[in-house]
């Protein structure tokens, strides 16, 4: 085996079994965490495949012909996944968000989405790279989804295609947000991550592109996730530039979150071409609001983005726990959660070994 995948494989196996604690009385709909944070939101990695090698996330010198991604039985199964996203909705979450790897790869996900969308109350969305949309678009919408963000980088050819290393044209994605549109998954958040030197010449080109169509296009921090991608704080563009360089030559003004806990700023243009949003997690860490679990591919729950182990949801559930059982570790889980890796951030955490957000679900 190559010895790059060593130490990811080794990570995926620092999964913990939760305990069952003796207390299975039901979920009250408000589960706070040891900071008062509820649980909100709840991110579903549905393959760590993906059809990309974006240089900043799953670099092909580790993700190469010899990684082991996980086998097939290792994936949580739609009843499983919807099974949990029950027991989180009884415990107060209110939105799904279906990621990955990319989420088109997993076979039927259309199914998935339509028995996600009947537990009462659960929105649905999903963020993809946005180049099998073209064909599962109708699709999604029919299944239930209501919305997609889809991540593009750049529109310059070279660029986008050297930043997703498979040689995929620009072209590919904007079909794919068109064909979103065309379905009704509006409105359609468009995701650009900023590394210094890479493609933060095109902030302005995408602005250019995407001002006044309707589309959100929300600028991300170049983050320290997973241990693979070589991140070092002068690679990062602060939000705070992003918005400066913008308002040179459109003016914007900053606008109330839609919620609280929100994680994008959202500014607006000024001539009232729509709004974009900047997501800040390196220079201002939005930890204190952070409502937001993960459920792996194979069904560990991480209580932080940057976390270096999971609890094994996967196994209580194949080993026959009951519903009761189940509820009562998630709650306990997160009733001991204390994360805040963005506000603690330095120089030597970012070197941790911490998990790979294609496992753990962007
Ligand atoms: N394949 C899907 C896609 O392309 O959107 C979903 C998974 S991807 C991991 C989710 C999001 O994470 C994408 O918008 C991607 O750009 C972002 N992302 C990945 N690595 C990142 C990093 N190091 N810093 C900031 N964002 C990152």
């Amino acid at each position: 085996m190559n010895q790059r995948v060593i130490p990811l494989a080794d990570e995926r196996q620092l999964r913990q079994l939760p305990a069952i604690p003796a207390d299975l009385s039901p979920a009250s709909g408000t589960l706070l965490d040891s900071r008062g944070r509820p649980v909100k939101d709840l991110r579903i990695s549905v393959t760590d495949r993906c059809n990309f090698r974006c240089v900043y996330c799953m670099p092909k010198s580790v993700f190469d012909k010899d990684y082991a991604f996980l086998p097939r039985n290792s994936l949580l199964s739609f009843e499983e996944i919807t099974r949990l996203a029950r027991l989180f909705s009884a415990h107060g979450v209110t939105k799904v968000r279906l990621t990955g790897g990319e989420p088109l790869l997993r076979r039927n996900l259309e199914q998935l989405i339509s028995q996600l969308v009947n537990i009462p109350g659960m929105e649905v969305t999903l963020t993809t790279n946005g180049v099998l949309l073209p064909r599962k678009a109708a699709a999604l919408k029919a299944a239930g989804l209501q919305r997609v963000t889809v991540s593009l980088d750049s529109l310059d050819d070279t660029i986008f295609r050297a930043m997703n290393d498979m040689d995929v044209p620009v072209t590919d994605v904007l079909k794919g947000i068109a064909a979103a549109e065309a379905a009704g998954l509006g409105p359609i958040k468009i995701n650009m991550v900023v590394k210094r030197g890479l493609n933060d010449q095109e902030i302005l080109p995408m602005v250019e592109r995407f001002r006044g169509t309707g589309h959100i296009l929300r600028f991300i921090e170049f983050m320290d996730v997973g241990s693979s991608n070589g991140w070092r704080m002068d690679d990062v563009v602060p939000s705070a530039e992003v918005v400066r360089r913008i308002h040179e030559h459109h003016p914007l003004v900053q606008i109330d979150p839609n919620y609280s806990g929100e994680v994008a700023e959202r500014w607006r243009f000024a001539d009232g071409a729509g709004e974009i949003g900047v997501i800040s997690s390196v220079t201002q860490a939005f930890c204190s609001t952070c409502t937001r679990a993960r459920l792996s591919t194979e069904g560990s729950l991480y209580t932080c983005l940057f976390a270096q182990s999971g609890h094994d949801l996967r196994s209580l559930m194949r080993e026959g726990r009951s519903d009761a059982e189940l509820s009562a570790a998630i709650r306990q889980i997160w009733h001991r959660r204390s994360d805040r890796y963005s506000e603690i951030r330095s120089a030597e955490t970012a070197s941790l070994r911490k998990i790979e957000m294609s496992y753990i679900g962007g």
